[in-house]
């Protein structure tokens, strides 16, 4: 059997999901005789956290975002220390619900072999990946499922988190196994055809998504979002109710959405439209420029790519950046703020939590619960 000194759990989860099966392996370890501290990549201290010791082991428990971990936790595997011999266990986990009777799967794609492949570079021992299916939850943009749905999903979920970690712990396999032979199919299929795509989520997730979120009138400037967000994305802005306003280092992990106890936080889907169409209408201004200096006696050089390109970043993108704080300022005239949240589903969507959990085991403020690891909460 597979030991280890001490297992170090970190997990990166806006809704609970990853923060379960990280939660998960902090028990099963345990379980095993293997002491095991559970720690949330927002609060880590690897160089305190890891010791330098071949029988160490650490394992991370993240969200897919596009094909790719999130952008916190890359900057996290890239911060990790050096530490031979360590070994290394990845724990991605995607989106999937259930049709019927059929699970529709999720795909972690890159996400389940780019961290191994930082930390090899780094001394420790890719150990193996697994990923896991568990509840979709971009409630943005789709309602979440409902609590006994959720609770499907997640008994699946954790049914083969059992199985793969006997496999773990008894030395069986855990690289060459069926879960890891989809995912690198669906890499090779999406580096060969669309190898833009993981990174596009990346720019979109952070310059976009991020930026049609706001609170509604039912916002009360308790401020719990702002504090709870993982990427200290959010500051209160305002003076009589402050409100949060969004930077762009906001992941889209939904926490914000998800937590807020008045429900006063949605994504405004004729803001994104407009975005899209303002995105177009610089688009159009900028190929128009660009075939408009064929025209003129000097300038045909200037034809082309390149061209559209700096028209477009001339144009775009500092509108795209005043819009956004225009966005906000219009959010503060009551009237505007009452469109734009009546016009945006999800307000009345409802929200998601993993099942069983709770917003201190998320932020790590707290050692006094033990996480629970029902799969059959309240979503
Ligand atoms: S959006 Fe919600 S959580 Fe954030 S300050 Fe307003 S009421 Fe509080
Ligand atoms: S602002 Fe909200 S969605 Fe963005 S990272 Fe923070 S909690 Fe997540």
């Amino acid at each position: 059997m597979r030991s280890f000194r001490q297992a170090t759990v970190y997990f990166a989860s806006g809704t609970g999901n990853s923060y379960l099966v990280g939660a998960w392996f902090r028990d099963a370890a345990e379980a095993r005789g293997i002491p095991a501290v559970l720690t949330p990549v927002a609060r880590a201290d690897p160089r305190r956290d890891i010791a330098a010791a071949p029988d160490e082991l650490v394992v991370l428990a993240f969200p897919t975002h596009g094909g790719l971990p999130p952008w916190s936790v890359i900057k996290f595997l890239l911060r990790m220390p050096r530490r031979k011999g360590a070994g290394f266990l990845c724990l991605p986990t995607r989106g999937s619900f259930f049709v019927g009777p059929l699970l529709v799967p999720g795909a972690a794609i890159l996400a389940s072999f780019l961290p191994p492949f930082i930390l090899a570079f780094k001394g420790y021992r890719p150990l193996g990946a697994v990923s896991f299916d568990m509840p979709a939850n971009i409630t943005s943009v789709h309602p979440p499922l409902t609590s006994r749905h959720a609770g499907r999903v997640v008994a699946r979920a954790r049914a083969k988190f059992d199985r793969s970690m006997d496999r773990f712990f008894g030395k069986g396999r855990v690289w060459l196994t069926r879960n890891n032979a989809y995912e690198a199919i669906w890499s090779l299929a999406v580096l060969r055809f669309i190898p833009l795509f993981p990174l596009l989520y990346l720019v979109l997730g952070r310059f976009f998504m991020g930026k049609v979120m706001f609170a509604n009138d039912r916002c009360t400037g308790c401020g719990i979002c702002a504090a709870a967000c993982p990427a200290g994305a959010l500051v209160m802005v305002g003076r009589n109710v402050p409100r949060p306003y969004w930077r762009y280092n906001c992941e889209h992990c939904l926490r914000c959405l998800n937590y807020c106890p008045h429900q006063a936080i949605g994504a405004s889907l004729p803001w994104a439209a407009f975005l899209w169409w303002l995105g177009s209408a610089a688009a159009l201004a900028a190929a128009v420029f660009s075939h408009l200096t064929a025209l003129v006696p000097g300038l045909e050089a200037w034809r082309g790519y390149w061209t559209v390109e700096l028209v477009n970043s001339l144009v775009y993108y500092p509108v795209f950046i005043a819009a956004y704080a225009l966005f906000h300022v219009l959010n503060r005239i009551k009237f505007l703020n009452v469109v734009l949240s009546r016009t945006s589903p999800s307000f009345f969507l409802g929200q998601y939590r993993a099942p069983g959990t709770a917003l201190p085991q998320l932020t790590g403020r707290t050692d006094a619960s033990r996480p629970h690891t029902s799969t059959t909460g309240d979503g």
